[in-house]
């Protein structure tokens, strides 16, 4: 049944999702959350523990850490924005994404950036910096840059668990990173 939005449908569908090994453990699909018309997207990696229970990205400390990020940096409530990760199903024991789960996955982001149609994407650690910018490179050497793609321009920082673990440093970087994230919405909204 059509729910009349494109990204609805799209939720959806993927709340049925089968595609992969990591459908059998899950509580639920972390689909994504926030304003479909929002000008600024983030996509982190996969859903934690907190996030498999509640349906929502991005929930526990490193989500916390994001919206104090969002709203210290950007004047922003996470519900200005819209938040997504690589793969939509937690990894068992927190593992990383296997290249066959976010292959299987790849379809449902690539229709979320296409219907959000943001500006700017951030893109949250490794995983998420290297499917969508098509790089082996890591995020210490491509953050601190931004790359249009189409588009959209994408903007790479670390994951937020980074920052919780390495401190300050990686913080301040991460800091700088949303403020030019922030500039790009600026100048291309
Ligand atoms: N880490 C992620 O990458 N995504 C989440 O949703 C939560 C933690």
């Amino acid at each position: 049944m059509s729910t009349g939005s494109p990204l609805a449908d799209l939720a959806a569908r993927a709340a049925g999702c089968t595609r992969c090994p990591l459908a059998a453990a899950r509580t639920q699909v972390v689909f994504g959350v926030g304003d479909p018309d929002a000008d600024l997207m983030f996509v982190g990696e996969a859903p934690g523990r907190d996030e498999d229970l509640q349906g929502e990205p991005f929930v526990g400390r490193s989500g916390q850490l994001l919206d104090r990020l969002l709203a210290e940096e950007l004047d922003l409530d996470r519900r200005a924005v819209y938040i997504a990760n690589v793969v939509k199903c937690r990894p068992p024991d927190n593992r990383d994404p296997r290249p066959d789960e976010i292959a299987a996955c790849r379809p449902y982001l690539a229709a979320q950036v296409e219907l959000i149609a943001p500006t700017v994407v951030v893109t949250l650690g490794n995983f998420a910096t290297r499917l969508l910018l098509a790089t082996d490179q890591g995020i210490t050497r491509l953050r601190g840059a931004s790359y249009p793609v189409g588009d959209v321009v994408y903007v790479p920082t670390f994951h937020p668990a980074a920052a919780l673990r390495g401190g300050g440093v990686v913080l301040a970087q991460m800091r700088a990173d949303f403020v030019r994230a922030k500039q790009l919405i600026g100048r291309t909204a």
